[in-house]
């Protein structure tokens, strides 16, 4: 009786009504996709994300996430910055003396409330619909990054695009400067009536490409469509939780909150949309902040300023912790400027003024790291 009366889902028209680039919808069958999970786990590539773990297959069977689900409606909304040259100001702000990188998703407010409050909205627009077929959708949950949903493989069903060597979803129209989040719906895909690309094979349209591999400062990509969370820059300087290792520190440069580089690299990125979203805009200029007025920053400060950002998420040692890294390969890999020599002594300063005004002890091991360039 539901294939009798389905719910025509016009994906393109409902992704532009609520402020979503892609949408699409997926089956709940991501039973392929359990032994590269556990393999991928039991080589210990997670690190310190327990969770990952301990939601064992969980991640890769909804239903077991939100009993009753039986299909998932994906979206992804993009984040991309307005400026034009936003690749090179990327790579410029990251090689410039002095400068913090932080990835161009975090430079605005937290993404997670935007994607779930417009989820939020799909999700009653849909059920309006349903009743007025004489169906309930429920169970109605939405995630964005917030529970064990493996969304790229979801996506890809959904006919989103296609996995790249980098792991992320990649579109043939957008790239893959965008955020991904999921409704899950208790009526089956077959109950919609929807007009959806086909699902894409990892690595559809990367063909013989492999600048995202190449380029990676750690080596994180250890294979094509395989990372070690452990090497990777994004999860050392967010995920990680104690001291990060001392091998892989020179490698960070001046990032200290995640990084783009292998984004920054794809050619399927010149495709990407800049985001109109208010939200996304950089806020207390951190998309040219100096390393050495960031450390200035004390712990209210840095609460303050950071408020609805997903960088607040780390709390104030480990910003620190990341400030002292990149300040000590500032202090290193510009040595021979004679021109900074002010802004090289500043950044000093700041270092030391932040070590004697009650550095914790995760703190205090990176700062002094970091002094050992000066
Ligand atoms: S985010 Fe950076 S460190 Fe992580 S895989 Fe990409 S290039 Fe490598
Ligand atoms: S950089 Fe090349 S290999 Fe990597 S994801 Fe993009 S197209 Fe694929």
């Amino acid at each position: 009786m539901l294939q009798e009366k389905p719910l025509t889902l016009d994906v393109g028209a409902m992704a532009q009504a609520h402020g979503f680039l892609l949408m699409g919808l997926s089956d709940i069958d991501l039973g392929y996709a359990q032994p590269g999970l556990k393999a991928w786990l039991s080589q210990g590539y997670h690190g310190e994300m327990n969770y990952m773990a301990e939601h064992g297959m969980k991640r890769a069977e909804p239903a077991s996430l939100v009993p009753g689900t039986a299909s998932v409606l994906m979206v992804a909304m993009n984040y991309r910055p307005h400026d034009q040259d936003w690749v090179e100001s990327a790579w410029q702000q990251m090689q410039s003396e002095g400068l913090a990188y932080i990835s161009r998703y975090a430079l605005g407010r937290d993404y997670h409330k935007l994607v779930r409050s417009r989820l939020q909205k799909l999700a009653s627009a849909l059920q309006q619909q349903a009743l007025l077929l004489g169906h309930a959708l429920e169970p109605v949950r939405v995630f964005c990054d917030s529970a064990p949903v493996m969304e790229v493989e979801l996506a890809k069903k959904a006919g989103l695009g296609w996995r790249g060597k980098h792991t992320l979803l990649l579109n043939q129209h957008h790239g893959s400067m965008f955020f991904l989040g999921s409704l899950f719906l208790g009526l089956p895909a077959s109950f919609f009536r929807a007009t959806l690309p086909a699902p894409q094979a990892d690595g559809a349209h990367c063909g013989t490409c492999q600048r995202c591999i190449d380029v990676c400062p750690t080596q994180a990509i250890i294979a094509p469509y395989k990372l070690d969370a452990r090497r990777c820059i994004s999860y050392l300087t967010i995920e990680h939780k104690t001291s990060i290792p001392l091998p892989l520190r020179r490698a960070i440069g001046q990032r200290v909150y995640g990084c783009d580089d292998c984004q920054l690299v794809c050619p399927w990125n010149k495709f990407a949309r800049a985001s109109d979203a208010p939200d996304f805009v950089p806020r207390h200029g951190l998309d040219t902040a100096t390393l050495s007025d960031l450390l200035l920053w004390d712990k209210s400060q840095f609460e303050s300023n950071l408020q609805g950002s997903a960088i607040r998420r780390i709390g104030f040692s480990r910003w620190v912790r990341n400030l002292a890294v990149a300040a000590g390969n500032s202090l290193a890999d510009h040595k021979s400027d004679p021109n900074k020599q002010q802004q090289r002594a500043r950044l000093v300063a700041s270092l030391h003024h932040r070590l004697n005004s009650g550095a914790d002890e995760l703190q205090r091991e990176h700062l002094i790291w970091a002094l050992g360039y000066a």
